[in-house]
């Protein structure tokens, strides 16, 4: 079925533009997904700001938090139906190569880089559809919502992996350095998961908000020192930590506010973490990064939000139609937001 459909692109210095591109039609494996819920990241205000002259390479559509229902399927689609609920996966799969078959498809060696949604070559979800491979459609179950289907896709995925990686266990002090979407995802998944929660930011509206959803505690950085604030909660400092801020001073300041035995994860990243030194003595901490989520941890995601009661949907506080996405990535670039949406009747 030929026609258009309208996607939300930058065009340069923060100004957002929603065009009219041709309505994809799916072939082969290919799933067409109209969209029900797409979420802003943090990733994408990295690129927010670029100047014009970097949009004129190529008119992408945003957005790679998609959460929708199956419209189209191509003449080899098996894994998924017409009507379907989905949270798609944001970089595409091969579903052969060794990254893809642990699950890792964002390290997918065949498909290779830059074939991410919202990518320089591949439309993302901030539009009526997205076309993707049926590999990466995953279906949702009833409980969940297309908004928690939709931040599953990203930030929810990306703090789970974090979370798993730093090994929570029920009773012990889980630090959240930075309290953007992932950072909130990772106050309330913590918290489902038994944490004594400390989150850490600079601005009043994520402290307070993050109260709300799951923090124990909430620490501002910029009243006095870190990790004597964590110190004066916690004694020793927070068995676990995840570090979502990206910031030079943050991801220091973290090691301090744990003990010599913790887990410290960092998933931010961002232009200014570039000379981020760690002292050699860290005692027995073990120190990962930790990048996106793999297959195998959607489901277990998945099946946590069902049997734990967390929903993702209660940590939105701005949804906007796709029409009003100057409005959208205006806000958000506030940071004075939890997750914002665009949302579809
Ligand atoms: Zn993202
Ligand atoms: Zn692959």
């Amino acid at each position: 079925m030929a026609g258009t459909m309208r996607g939300a692109i930058f065009v340069g210095n923060g100004k957002v533009e929603v065009r009219e591109f041709p309505k994809p039609e799916p072939k082969g494996t290919e799933v067409l997904v109209q969209m029900k819920a797409s979420g802003l990241c943090g990733s994408d205000m990295h690129s927010y700001r670029n100047p014009p002259e970097y949009w004129a390479q190529a008119s992408i559509i945003r957005g790679h938090e998609p959460g929708g229902a199956v419209a189209e399927v191509g003449d080899a689609v098996t894994m998924v139906k017409v009507g379907d609920r989905v949270s798609v996966y944001h970089a595409p799969s091969c579903g052969y190569c060794e990254a893809c078959s642990r699950g890792e498809f964002f390290r997918c060696t065949t498909i290779g880089p830059g074939f991410r949604l919202a990518s320089m070559k591949v439309h993302g979800s901030d539009a009526d559809y997205v076309l993707v491979d049926q590999n990466v459609c995953f279906r949702i179950p009833d409980e969940l919502s297309f908004e928690d289907a939709s931040t599953i896709a990203c930030a929810g995925g990306t703090a789970f992996q974090a979370l798993l990686k730093a090994d929570v266990h029920a009773g012990e002090y889980l630090l959240v350095s930075g309290l953007g979407p992932v950072g909130l995802c990772a106050v309330q998944l913590g918290k489902a998961m038994g944490g004594k929660v400390i989150g850490v930011d600079p601005i009043a509206f994520r402290r307070e908000f993050s109260l709300q959803h799951g923090a124990d505690y909430a620490i501002d950085p910029s009243a006095g020192n870190m990790v004597e604030q964590v110190k004066a909660i916690t004694g020793e400092g927070a068995e676990k930590a995840i570090e979502t801020s990206g910031n030079d001073r943050a991801r220091v300041d973290i090691v301090w506010a744990t003990p010599y035995h913790a887990r410290i994860v960092y998933v931010g990243y961002g232009g200014e973490a570039k000379n981020f030194m760690l002292s050699p003595n860290l005692g027995d901490r073990w120190i990962v990064g930790s990048n996106m989520f793999t297959e195998p941890q959607y489901h277990e995601l998945v099946r946590f939000m069902v049997r734990q009661g967390v929903r993702f949907s209660e940590l939105v506080t701005h949804r906007f139609p796709l029409e009003q996405a100057q409005q959208a990535f205006d806000a958000f670039a506030t940071r004075e937001t939890g997750k914002v949406l665009f949302v579809w009747e």
